[in-house]
């Protein structure tokens, strides 16, 4: 079955359900795709988390509006600039730029701002990465021009159904309205990514199946998928005793992002953080299982603290020159080796461009 072109709902199914001794097969065969269509080069995408401040309420997410316990911050324009300064001097060869939701003119001015003067470091020599959430056609082209390339904007679950339990029912959290973002991303030219949570309460393995079929049929670019994980303040927390135990959330994690592999042959995968909040040594093994892309959090020290999606979130005592140390250990960990100073855009994009260019 690893051996076949495409994989149907019910072969996606019986992958995830694979017993633990073996699923070793399935992760040496997307090892072995990765290192055949991406190769063994892993990308750095410096991840700057530039404000929690957000206006919606994801009933999963520790900086939602209605979460009182926490200090809301928006790092200074020229803090951010010197992070992006410290991934170009550290030969990270893009950023990524996350942050809560905001529509407003403000904001969007700034993120544009930013953007340009990034844009200047080192001539154009950082990748951009944005992950702001929703926001309208306009915006996504404003902020395509200033400099942004890639976007990453979870569907979170392909599950209509699912959706509707892990948000408000109101016009501001609709999964019709996130899948018109994606595709306003991938038509203003954007290499679009998205990704869901695994593990989440009331998912089962055919949804899980169905988001993986939900990326391949939506052609992405790009995938960033991690584990659920608990917070507390958040209204999702009730449900935290339906929950798989973490160790077999970790390994539906390194499935999913195995299949996916199989599936989708020449994507950038991210080995997402939420990995390592789950199961020490977790984002290694995840490379290991397909994955080619790491976020190290350069967010300056002082706001760490407040950009709690989730407990026992990493990184959070960690300076972010101790991240560019632990970094390098863990893609030797991997077998892999990183790739210094390149943008290291998703090789399916770039393919695509190639093909449609070729037809003009
Ligand atoms: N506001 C933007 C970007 C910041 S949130 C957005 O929502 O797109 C980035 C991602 O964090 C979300 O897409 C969600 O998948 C993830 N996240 C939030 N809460 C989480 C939790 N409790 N466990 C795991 N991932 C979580
Ligand atoms: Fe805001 Fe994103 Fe968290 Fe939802 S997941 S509450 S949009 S930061």
């Amino acid at each position: 079955m690893l051996n076949q072109d495409s994989l149907t709902r019910e072969d996606i199914v019986l992958l995830l359900n694979l017993p633990r001794n073996e699923a070793s097969a399935l992760y040496e065969k997307a090892a072995s795709v990765r290192r055949q269509y991406v190769g063994d080069k892993v990308h750095l995408r410096g991840l700057i988390e530039l404000s929690n401040i957000c206006e919606k309420n994801c009933y999963y997410c520790g900086i939602r509006k209605d979460n009182r316990q926490i200090r809301r911050y928006n790092i200074p324009d020229d803090e951010v600039l010197k992070a992006a300064r410290f991934a170009f001097d550290n030969g990270f060869g893009s950023i990524a730029l996350q942050s809560g939701e905001i529509q407003s003119d403000s904001f969007t001015r700034r993120i544009s701002r930013l953007l340009r003067q990034i844009k200047k470091i080192g001539d154009g020599s950082l990748g951009i990465t944005l992950s702001c959430g929703e926001q309208s056609r306009e915006v996504y082209q404003e902020w395509f021009e200033a400099g942004a390339h890639r976007y990453l904007l979870r569907i979170e679950t392909s599950g209509k159904g699912l959706y509707g339990r892990l948000h408000p029912d109101d016009t501001r959290h609709r999964w019709d309205s996130r899948v018109r973002c994606l595709h306003d991303l991938q038509e203003t030219g954007y290499q679009t990514g998205t990704g869901v949570m695994i593990g989440l309460p009331f998912q089962t393995a055919e949804e899980l199946a169905d988001d993986l079929l939900f990326m391949k049929s939506f052609d992405i670019d790009m995938c960033g998928m991690g584990p659920y994980v608990v917070h507390n303040d958040t209204p999702l927390a009730v449900h935290e005793s339906l929950l798989l135990p973490v160790e077999q959330r970790f390994e539906l994690t390194m499935k999913m992002v195995a299949v996916l592999r199989i599936m989708m042959k020449d994507i950038n995968i991210v080995s997402a953080t939420a990995v390592q909040a789950i199961r020490k040594g977790g984002r290694e093994k995840i490379l290991q299982a397909g994955a080619n892309v790491l976020m190290p959090n350069i967010t300056p020290g002082k706001y760490r603290d407040s950009y709690l999606l989730y407990r026992n979130k990493p990184g959070t005592d960690e300076s972010a020159e101790d991240a560019v140390k632990n970094i390098e250990a863990l893609v030797k960990a991997a077998g892999m080796t990183i790739e210094y100073g390149k943008w290291g855009d998703s090789r399916h994009y770039l393919e695509k461009r190639k093909n449609t260019s070729h037809q003009h």
